[in-house]
């Protein structure tokens, strides 16, 4: 792509009211757009960011034997009702709006009622389990504070996986699949190294739930980080009973704040009793299906390595997730833009992503953008590559440039 033509501009000022480093700097860079509190767009860069991360997880679900969907939005009240999730004093955060013959409806904060309703129709007898169902898609929550960008949206990008087994044992199984299967998106996504499982507190069928945290200042949440264990406990449940059953020494932890990119749960039988989810075993007795959640913020996950990769120049993407593999950078010059031309010309056939800068501005003014902009390699074209016969390679992470010759670049798709 010519950045010439992109329509989004970088900028140099914050947006006013905006306290979030993720957002102001993604804001700046023109990744995404406020539109109120809590509420952004994707504009080209951010929703490539997005779908690069769509990628990881998908591969990752359908790894472990996930069936992707697409659930509706609106919700229908009838089915929240029978789980008692309806009242707003037990969800506290619906947003709900109403027909104009006055029938109430929700916009969907969570999926468990519908699609729990929904398997009724097709999940009978235990050669239907287990199943593991997901989809991606926008959710809806009135959060009463909303000031941390990307990390806390009243609309935001989630990844839901619901499991649906039959006996405990499959239950636990599957929760350790889909442990791993978190694991290995958050290492892909570039924060393996600083993302934990955590104890956190599990409701009614398990003792605990996992999260995934991940260590950053601009995090709301502390935890208690073992780091030798690789595992940690949410403040929330951390009490000298608990540290004993974990078998954890209180003087072998770190208090650290972090954010929490994702969340798996035991449901158990919670939603599959009220709304009847049951199959017929071998013997021919009915059971309720169990359930497992594994719940996954892909904005959250955006804001929350634009958050903790970042430097004060600006983003810093890791390969996995960058809009582009390559920022091809003209340096003035007729000669230099006919050579970043064909250059240009030759990587696309190649088969490399490229933004290209192909702008009539400053060299300082091209490189402050790139930095903002924050892809991980730039190729730049001078008049003294020119003289040297070669491009020069930089790394938007730091470290010396060196000169290239057109063919290493072709591998960086
Ligand atoms: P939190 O504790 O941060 O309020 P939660 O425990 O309510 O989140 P879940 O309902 O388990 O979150 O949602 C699963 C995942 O969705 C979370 O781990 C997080 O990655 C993401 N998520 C939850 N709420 C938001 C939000 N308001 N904005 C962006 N992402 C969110
Ligand atoms: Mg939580």
């Amino acid at each position: 792509m010519r950045q010439s033509e992109l329509f989004t501009k970088t900028r140099r000022e914050a947006p006013k009211g905006e306290v979030s480093k993720n957002a102001e700097l993604l804001v700046r860079a023109g990744y995404i757009h406020k539109e109120m509190a809590g509420v952004y767009s994707f504009l080209p860069l951010g929703l490539r960011v997005l779908n690069n991360i769509a990628v990881i997880i998908r591969e990752e679900m359908n790894a472990i034997g996930g069936q992707e969907v697409f659930l509706s939005g609106l919700q229908n009240p009838e089915l929240w009702k029978k789980t008692g999730r309806w009242d707003d004093s037990v969800v506290d955060n619906w947003f709900k709006t109403k027909l104009s013959d006055g029938t109430e409806l929700g916009l969907g904060h969570s999926h468990e009622e519908p699609l729990t309703a929904l398997l009724t129709e097709h999940i009978s007898s235990y050669r239907d389990l287990p199943k593991a169902i997901y989809q991606i898609q926008t959710k809806f929550r009135n959060e009463l504070r909303a000031k941390s960008g990307l990390l806390r949206g009243r609309e935001f990008m989630m990844k839901d996986m619901y499991s649906f087994v039959r006996t405990p044992e499959e239950l636990d199984s599957f929760h350790e699949r889909a442990a791993e299967a978190y694991k290995n998106i958050f290492s892909r996504a570039g924060i393996g190294e600083r993302t934990f499982r955590t104890f956190a507190s599990g409701g009614s069928f398990s003792k605990y739930s996992d999260e995934f945290q991940m260590l950053c200042d601009a995090g709301e949440d502390t935890i208690y980080l073992h780091r030798e264990r690789e595992l940690a406990v949410n403040r929330e449940v951390y009490t000298d009973e608990v540290l004993l059953d974990l078998n954890l020494d209180k003087h072998e932890l770190e208090e650290v704040r972090a954010i929490e990119v994702g969340n798996i749960f035991k449901l158990g039988n919670r939603f599959s009793e009220p709304l009847e989810l049951a199959f017929t075993d071998e013997t021919g007795g009915k059971k309720p299906v169990l359930m497992g959640c594994y719940g996954l913020g892909l904005s959250r996950l955006m804001g929350a390595v634009a958050e903790a990769l970042s430097d004060e120049k600006g983003l810093r993407w890791p390969k996995t997730l960058s809009p582009f593999a390559l920022h091809l950078v003209a340096i003035a010059g007729e000669k230099v833009k006919e050579s970043a031309e064909a250059l240009y010309g030759k990587l696309s056939r190649h088969g490399v992503s490229v933004l290209y800068d192909d702008r009539d501005m400053s060299a300082g003014q091209k490189f402050a953008d790139a930095d903002l902009l924050g892809i991980p390699y730039r190729a730049i074209v001078s008049q003294k590559t020119l003289e040297a016969g070669g491009i020069e390679l930089a790394e938007r992470a730091g470290g010396v440039s060196r000169m290239v010759s057109e063919k290493e670049l072709f591998s960086l798709s």
